[in-house]
């Protein structure tokens, strides 16, 4: 059997693996060969282009699925575009079955007045660019010095805690220089997180949570007319050990705060407020066109979990608004899309067209599949379900008309396709941990890694080693 995999990040390298280790392929009952497919020249997806720099626990498994991709069962095609480069019929006609595990990687609307005006970000882009991703803009306006985060979801601490850590902090991870320097010149003084419900109904994780505090030179301000909790909080407080452990954290800092807030002494201060519904970005006379104020509706708990609102509205003057309310995923060529929920309509792992039928031989996983919720981790578990209900069809799956290994490759070669290869990433591995160990234009400090930005770059250095080779 013969398996295109669309997408390199955890889920697909998750579900690749999960099929090489599946019964009936260590029982030898069934051959298989998989073709790990993705957009960008370098593998790991979301792993590298969504995990904050200063998360090197969870960007530590790449290591992980770069054994995974290592052993050599599995071939990597990177810098494909699937809809443009190779479309999903030319796929079919290659494969006797179609993973696509492409994630969600847009932001989530937020649709209110003003979302529009200059200064208004979606946390997305924001960590696109901080993660030296190559089809981001290098360039990105770090001039405010009050900023608004919107949302209370793990993403939102991320984009939160980089913009109020000193730059220096950050220098010993993979940050590319541009972003080391544009953070360097910042002038941000308060970065405001919003959460629409109350603090027992947050999203945050208690690490994430506690991390917020351990950024030199920050500090955080809580409101305690936030704190009144309902009974559901309670209920919630006392059933969730996470809510539990995040409510302790948060009752802590407070204890701590001094009562005149004039008397902290950090060079920038992280507010977290609780109860805040978002109703409008505004510009100002003085900057037209430019985010100039936040307006919320205060909210109340309803009982339920929920709030309802106050009628009461504050204002806050920040200049850059990032709305971290969630990513969303993206419609895929030649397939029907839930354009409410950002996903392929699926049963689990089948991919279903408008009618509801199966899609034969097409499956999803991962975000695509299910939306963007949970931590990477759980991508196992729904690769499993995936691949399950592959290997439950895979008798009555029709047999592609080009079932041999290079036709792929004589399909990619004959359109002139710039595709990247695992022994490419070998290559760009390498040129990026040695940028880390030279002096950099930031200094003379040893970093994990540089990254290598621009895709024709990326592609050059990992295609080097084909033209060397002959390969
Ligand atoms: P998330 O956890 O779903 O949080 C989204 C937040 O946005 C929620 O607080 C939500 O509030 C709020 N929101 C949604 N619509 C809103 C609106 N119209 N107005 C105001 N607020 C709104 O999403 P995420 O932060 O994007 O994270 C996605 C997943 O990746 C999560 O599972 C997360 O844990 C994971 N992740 C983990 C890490 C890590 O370091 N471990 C880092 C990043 C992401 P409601 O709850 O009221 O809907």
């Amino acid at each position: 059997m013969r398996v295109a995999v669309v997408g390199a990040g955890p889920a697909g390298v998750y579900a690749a693996d999960l099929l090489t280790k599946s019964e009936e392929v260590k029982s030898g009952a069934l051959t298989l060969s998989i073709d790990l497919f993705d957009r960008y020249p370098a593998p790991f997806g979301l792993i590298r282009y969504g995990v904050a720099p200063d998360h090197p626990r969870i960007k530590g498994i790449i290591a992980a699925l770069h054994k995974v991709l290592d052993r050599g069962d599995i071939r990597f095609f990177g810098n494909v575009n699937v809809g443009t480069d190779i479309t999903l019929t030319e796929l079919r006609a290659r494969y006797d079955a179609v993973i696509f595990a492409t994630g969600a990687i847009k932001d989530a609307d937020l649709n209110i007045p003003g979302v529009e005006l200059e200064g208004s970000w979606g946390a997305a882009d924001f960590v696109s660019w901080y993660d030296g991703h190559p089809d981001v803009d290098r360039d990105w306006p770090l001039d405010a010095k009050e900023i608004a985060v919107i949302g209370n979801g793990n993403v939102a601490l991320d984009v939160a805690r980089i913009l109020a850590k000193q730059a220096d902090d950050l220098l010993t991870t993979e940050i590319p220089d541009n972003v080391y320097q544009a953070l360097k010149r910042s002038p941000a003084t308060d970065v405001h997180i919003f959460g629409r419900r109350g603090p027992a109904q947050i999203k945050f994780t208690p690490l994430e949570l506690r991390e917020l505090s351990q950024s030199p030179d920050v500090d955080i301000v809580l409101y305690p007319e936030d704190f009144e909790f309902d009974e559901e909080s309670e209920r919630q407080m006392q059933t969730n050990n996470q809510t539990k452990t995040m409510m302790g954290t948060l009752t802590n800092w407070i204890a701590a705060q001094p009562d005149d807030l004039a008397e902290l002494t950090a060079k920038r201060r992280l507010h977290l407020h609780f109860l805040h519904n978002p109703v409008e970005i505004l510009d100002s006379a003085d900057a037209p066109g430019h985010v100039a104020a936040m307006r919320f509706e205060r909210t109340e708990l309803d009982g339920t979990g929920g709030v309802r609102g106050t009628g009461e509205t504050v204002e806050y003057p920040v200049q850059a608004v990032y709305r971290a309310i969630g990513y969303f995923g993206s419609a895929l060529p030649d397939l029907d899309f839930d354009h409410r929920r950002g996903v392929l309509p699926n049963d689990g792992g089948h991919v279903l067209d408008a009618d509801g039928n199966p899609v034969p031989g097409v499956y999803a996983t991962g975000w695509i599949k299910r939306g963007p919720v949970g931590l990477i981790g759980h991508t196992k578990g729904d690769a499993l379900e995936t691949i399950g209900m592959l290997l439950a069809d895979r008798e009555g799956l029709a047999r592609p008309e080009h079932p041999e290994e290079s036709a792929v490759i004589e399909l990619l070669d004959g359109r002139g396709v710039e595709y990247t290869t695992w022994e490419g990433w070998h290559a760009l591995d390498a040129h990026e941990r040695e940028l880390g160990t030279t002096a950099t234009a930031s200094g003379p400090v040893e970093r994990e890694r540089v990254k290598v930005v621009p895709r024709g770059d990326m592609v050059d250095i990992s295609r080097a080693i084909r033209d060397l080779t002959g390969a």
